[in-house]
């Protein structure tokens, strides 16, 4: 696959009000949100023309930017219009659009509030590239050194860049090992998430999955959960520790980007069973489609 550079590609992006041309949409090397982390974005997806639970994710953006201090300088409103104009001009059927919210460079020091808050909204075509048989082959993880950080230690209910830092790390570190993915704990060695999605285990036929009280409750997490529910499979919510994967038959990772992905295998703990996660991937697939 071709990779085609983020920033040398032919569009339009949504800055600040004005529809420009994408190559020209740049910041300052003297940037708040690149040096000190003021910024908070959103990933969301387009299935067949329509956008994926829009408010939902527009009003995860507007709280992650309350709890970094970052006032949006238009309404939910104006920039839900914004996002579907934006995907209309780009002609989008399958794809992913992401909203950014960040601090200027009129201020280069950690206080800035008088820096002017800047939204950007972005959106190109993202088609399924894989198969269901290879996507049913799920992916390999590790197991980061790197754990997720209590509340009281970072925004963690948000979806603010900065949070991020470890993820890439992970993920990189992953990576280098022949691994897809990290799993990562958190800052009490309770299982939390992978490093850009949220994770579920089957264990006997129920689904369980861990407490999101230090990571990102994810809106594919709660229409999962919900999905799950309405086809009666047990669900339970709870603190996991790593020795838990041990039990289980099944596992999956759910997030806008990879929306259900089964995992074959965590560390040296092989997940040999697809049957639910197969059951909630065909129950996804028809209600992204239905709304
Ligand atoms: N956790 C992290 C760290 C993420 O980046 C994401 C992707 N936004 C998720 C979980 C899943 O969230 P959602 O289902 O809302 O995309």
């Amino acid at each position: 696959m071709q990779l085609i550079p983020f920033d040398n590609r032919k569009g339009l992006i949504w800055v600040n009000g004005d529809f420009i041309n994408w190559n020209d949409a740049k910041i300052h090397i003297l940037n708040h949100g690149l040096h000190y982390g003021s910024c908070v974005f959103e990933g969301i997806r387009v299935y067949n023309k329509k956008i994926f639970k829009l408010t939902e994710h527009l009003q995860r953006l507007f709280t992650s930017a309350k709890i970094l201090d970052l006032e949006i300088p238009y309404s939910l409103r104006e920039v839900e219009e914004s996002t579907k104009e934006i995907v209309k001009k780009q002609e989008i059927i399958d794809g992913y659009i992401r909203p950014v919210v960040w601090r200027g460079s009129e201020l280069m020091a950690i206080s800035a509030k008088k820096g002017k808050i800047n939204i950007a909204i972005a959106t190109w075509s993202w088609p399924s590239y894989f198969s269901p048989e290879q996507i049913l082959k799920g992916i390999k993880m590790n197991v980061s050194e790197w754990k997720r950080p209590p509340p009281d230690c970072a925004p963690t209910d948000s979806k603010a860049a900065g949070l991020y830092m470890i993820c890439s790390l992970s993920k990189h570190k992953a990576e280098s090992n022949g691994f897809d993915d990290s799993l990562m704990l958190d800052y009490r060695n309770y299982i939390a998430e992978a490093t850009g999605a949220n994770i579920f285990f089957v264990k006997d036929g129920n689904l369980i999955t861990p407490k999101a009280d230090c990571f990102l409750n994810g809106i594919t997490r709660k229409t999962v959960i919900k999905i799950a529910v309405d086809l009666k499979i047990n669900f339970k919510e709870e603190h996991l520790n790593l020795d838990f994967i041990k039990e289980c038959q099944e596992a999956f990772l759910t997030g806008t980007a990879v929306e259900i992905t089964p995992i074959s295998s965590i560390n040296d703990h092989t997940f040999e069973k697809r049957d639910v996660t197969k059951k909630l991937i065909g129950a996804f697939k028809n209600y992204v489609n239905q709304i």
